[in-house]
């Protein structure tokens, strides 16, 4: 059986235990009502280090992570667990393309590569600090391997839509940025309703679940694409 045809639960426990920390931190996080998504670091070897996700709707935290506040992101909240100098050649692993401030974090933090699953069409572009300064511009990059192109990259970008309504103008953003099919699977998710039958299962046996449209949309961007 080739890849084109696997079962999603096959999808899911091929992944590693990093993507596994991630991707379960991303669905805690549906299920506090933050923004989904989740960050796991780890040692080249797979030694996971910390896992953490977005906390900014929450109104405590574990000590050494921030929450309630705009900079209360997964990979923000995974990296200020690293010891200062403990470490070098981290793998960082987050379920969404990290956004600026989440960049920037890593880029001071002692990862060498960055895994990401799902793109964001917002934050694109905005992990390349070498425009910035010469200085920059001769330093080495992490290495970027992301987004996926298989149904669970998708996933990763149709949760991290899902909770309360998007603001007007971002979504409109978004829209533009071809968003729109995904878009309207993440609202229909964000009805209360289905938002509390998709928490009640855990996160492979979601995604298992949603395999179908996941198919089907990522077959509707590829034509749109060509
Ligand atoms: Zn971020």
């Amino acid at each position: 059986m080739g890849r084109g045809q696997e079962r999603p639960e096959a999808a899911w426990e091929r992944l590693d235990a990093c993507w596994k920390a991630a991707f379960s931190q991303a669905w805690e996080a549906l299920r506090t009502g933050n923004i989904p998504v989740g960050a796991c670091i780890s040692t080249r070897e797979g030694e996971i280090v910390h896992a953490a996700r977005n906390r900014v709707m929450d109104g405590s935290g574990p000590a050494g992570e921030t929450w309630g506040s705009a900079l209360s992101h997964a990979e923000v909240n995974a990296l200020a667990r690293v010891g200062f100098r403990q470490h070098s050649d981290l793998v960082l692993t987050t379920t969404l393309e990290p956004c600026l401030q989440c960049a920037a974090a890593i880029r001071l933090a002692p990862v060498t590569t960055v895994r990401f699953a799902g793109a964001d069409s917002y934050w694109a572009g905005c992990h390349d600090f070498g425009r910035l300064s010469a200085r920059e511009a001769g330093r080495r990059q992490p290495r970027r391997v992301g987004p996926r192109s298989d149904e669970l990259g998708l996933f990763a970008t149709v949760i991290s839509r899902v909770g309360p309504a998007l603001s007007p103008r971002y979504e409109e953003w978004l829209r533009q940025a071809g968003e729109g099919a995904l878009l309207a699977l993440a609202r229909r998710l964000s009805r209360p309703d289905e938002v509390t039958r998709l928490a009640s299962y855990e996160v492979g046996a979601a995604f298992a679940r949603l395999y179908p449209e996941l198919t089907g949309l990522r077959a509707e961007l590829s034509a749109g694409a060509s």
